[in-house]
């Protein structure tokens, strides 16, 4: 279809980028990126108009999204012609504006694309030599300033590279080391990598991303004291564990497994440290409270169910829900990779299985029907009579 309205509309269009290479190893990928040689918001419009999808334009960069009525979602952009209208700098190469537009990229893996209109649908387009490093499973950035226009890339290469099972090439190491050495980091925005980072952390196993940036001194980069020990293999271990043991009670509340991870990056940093990373990569004030208020909350919370077990009593169910239930689900995977004390386990895990989900049963008319005015007191009430409820004092309604 998107083919047979490009061929209407007299335009090339071409599937591109990691939808192809995925094609070419074999792994699924959801993600459509469509570039079209000439107006894509035209493009797009037309193919909107004719199949009943919705669309999301971006004037300004030339771009838009079809929104299918099942959701499923194609990114259109422009490749731009206007460059070669003038007469003299028409270029020799077929297909120059497409060439350019994948010129643009970080890898050369990510510059495959297929024709999808007219005579040479199907076609593959190579113009950097894309398979001969799916071939040899390379890391390859197309030109020398790569990391240099685009520092970001040197995230994006570790993510591939350890996804895929890649290794980043000898001259690219050396590239992403000397931009690393250079500082070239330090001129974009924390913000560009902090979403770099979050997309490792996204992954499904992010260990060996993370293992690989110290290699390659970027958690250092990122903080000094961010010296990943040898028990960080066992914590991330853990943490994956836990979050395998979550999904498995089905409570319909989803956990952002890569929180759970990133707080076992920061274990080892003090609270002040956190802070500063946080600021530095001007992380959202909703997470900084995570990685810095709340994290510090459980490191307590699971220092105290420890310190009374050993020295008086176990805490009761409702200090522990007290305790917890301000807290993000997965601040509370994290401490449970955290801890190594069974006790402290228990608490959590019996938390998460009951605890969070005892009610107190009553609501306001109940307690107007007993004749006690509306006020402060109802919320006290409510307090004491979950706590109650919590600790198997109350059992009835
Ligand atoms: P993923 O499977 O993680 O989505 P992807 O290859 O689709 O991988 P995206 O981050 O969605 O990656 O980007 C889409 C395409 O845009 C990439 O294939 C890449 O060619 C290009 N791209 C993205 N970020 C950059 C960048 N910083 N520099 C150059 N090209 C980039």
């Amino acid at each position: 279809r998107l083919g047979q309205v490009a061929q209407d509309l007299g335009l090339d269009v071409f599937a591109v980028g990691g939808f192809v290479r995925d094609l070419l190893l074999n792994k699924q990928n959801l993600d459509v990126d469509i570039v079209v040689e000439g107006d894509g918001i035209a493009f797009a419009a037309e193919f909107a108009r004719r199949f009943d999808c919705r669309i999301r334009t971006h004037r300004k960069f030339g771009t838009a999204v079809l929104i299918f009525p099942d959701q499923f979602k194609v990114d259109v952009a422009s490749a731009r012609t206007e460059y070669y209208l003038e007469p003299g700098a028409l270029p020799t190469v077929e297909h120059a504006p497409i060439k350019l537009d994948l010129y643009r990229r970080d890898f050369t893996i990510n510059t495959l694309a297929i024709a999808l209109n007219g005579s040479h649908f199907g076609e593959l387009y190579d113009f950097f030599g894309a398979q001969r490093d799916l071939q040899e499973k390379a890391i390859r950035v197309l030109h020398n300033l790569s990391f240099v226009e685009d520092p970001t890339r040197v995230f994006r290469a570790i993510r591939f590279e350890q996804r895929l099972g890649f290794r980043i090439g000898v001259h690219t190491e050396q590239l992403l080391r000397s931009a690393m050495r250079m500082g070239f980091l330090d001129k974009i925005g924390g913000h560009r990598v902090w979403n770099e980072l979050v997309l490792i952390f996204k992954e499904a196993n992010p260990l060996p991303a993370v293992l690989r940036m110290a290699d390659l001194d970027l958690l250092e980069y990122l903080h000094p004291d961010l010296l990943l020990e040898k028990r960080a293999k066992k914590l991330f271990a853990n943490a994956r564990q836990a979050i395998d043991w979550y999904r498995l009670l089905f409570t319909g509340e989803p956990c952002r497994h890569w929180l759970v991870y990133f707080l076992c990056l920061l274990t080892d940093l003090d609270d002040q440290a956190v802070a500063s990373l946080c600021q530095r990569l001007v992380v959202a004030p909703r997470l900084q409270q995570i990685f810095t208020v709340e994290r510090e909350a459980a490191h307590r919370a699971t220092n105290l169910i420890f310190w009374r077990r050993m020295h008086t009593a176990p805490p009761r169910p409702s200090e522990i829900y007290d305790w917890f239930q301000p807290l993000a689900t997965e601040v509370l995977l994290y401490a449970m990779a955290r801890s190594n004390n069974e006790q402290v386990q228990r608490c959590l895990s019996s938390y998460f299985t009951h605890l969070r989900s005892v009610q107190c049963e009553l609501v306001g008319s109940d307690i107007k029907q007993l004749g006690i005015a509306p006020g402060p007191i109802y919320k006290e009430i409510f307090q004491r009579l979950l706590a109650a409820r919590l600790d198997g004092e109350l059992v009835t309604r």
